[in-house]
């Protein structure tokens, strides 16, 4: 058997760095390498087990971004846009897989990821669950075969401390009914309304973004025709599903080529679902 993957989790004192290192203890394919925190974190110098809820693992969160990575096999990255372009240049000079979670890049941040994946292993995704990423590609096929008298809504809720909206998520499902419909998410999407809009423009696709309490992520994707309507829905119940999601994207990129990739690469849900048929 090959030795597990070593994995440096970074922020990692987060909601999602803490469960990732969880899962990072429980697969069998990994091993934690490193936990970086912003400098000045309160939590650096903290035991990452301890952080995460589990026994101590001896792996004390550092700031130290070259250390951390020097040795490691990839980066498991959800964090903020402005860090994880950081990373993604230094996991690019040493050769790390890098994973991305990170939502609500602005395009000249997109700009630099895609240029650090001309010589790195990128996996982003607005949501690393097996079942979003199905749903995507059910979404795909539903605009596809609905056409453009069919309005697509996209309703998201998510926890109170969340700062970036609509939700990663909500614009991966918006980019597959955009795609299903062979049309640019950029030209049809609506994010707001207020006071007198006019009626709804045709194919145009709505986002509303609920927030508040605990709420892990709620999405909604709603297709309404004369007379009827079609509800597509997922709620994730546990952050745990977007790091073991993460973990997988991370052993699928090993095997890969430098490049960009997202989920539906490694899932390969588009050929289960293919839009051309
Ligand atoms: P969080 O605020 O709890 O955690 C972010 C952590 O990153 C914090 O501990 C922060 O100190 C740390 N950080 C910030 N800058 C850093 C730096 N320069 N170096 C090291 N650490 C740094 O947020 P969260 O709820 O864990 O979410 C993080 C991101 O992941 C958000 O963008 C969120 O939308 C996204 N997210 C994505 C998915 C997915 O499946 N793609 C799922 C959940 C959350």
């Amino acid at each position: 058997m090959s030795r597990p993957l070593r994995l440096v989790v970074v922020g990692a004192a987060g909601r999602m760095g803490r469960a990732l290192i969880r899962a990072v203890s429980e697969h069998q394919g990994c091993t934690l390498h490193a936990a970086l925190e912003r400098e000045h974190a309160p939590t650096i110098g903290q035991d990452a087990g301890i952080l995460a809820g589990l026994p101590a693992n001896g792996c004390a969160l550092t700031h130290d971004v070259h250390a951390a990575f020097a040795g490691a096999d990839g980066v498991l990255d959800f964090t903020t846009p402005l860090a994880s372009v950081l990373f993604a240049r230094v996991a690019a000079e040493h050769g790390l897989v890098h994973v991305i979670g990170t939502t609500g890049f602005n395009a000249d941040e997109m700009t630099s990821l895609e240029e650090a994946a001309h010589r790195a292993r990128i996996v982003q995704s607005g949501n690393f669950s097996l079942g979003v990423n199905l749903l995507a590609a059910l979404v795909n096929k539903a605009a596809q075969v609905l056409g453009p008298d069919w309005d697509i809504e996209l309703l998201e809720m998510h926890h109170k401390m969340k700062v970036d909206a609509p939700s990663g998520t909500a614009l991966l499902l918006g980019e597959a009914a955009a795609s299903g419909r062979n049309i640019r998410l950029e030209d049809a999407a609506v994010h707001t309304r207020d006071g007198h809009t006019g009626a709804r423009k045709q194919g145009s696709i709505g986002f509303q973004s609920l927030r508040g309490g605990s709420v892990v992520g709620d999405h909604t994707v709603l297709f309404a025709g004369a007379g009827e309507r079609i509800e597509l829905r997922h709620i994730a119940e546990d952050r745990a599903l977007f790091a073991q999601g993460a973990l997988k994207a991370a052993l699928w990129a090993q095997t890969q080529p430098p490049g960009l990739y997202d989920m539906q690469d490694v899932l390969v849900l588009y050929r289960i679902l293919p839009s051309s048929s």
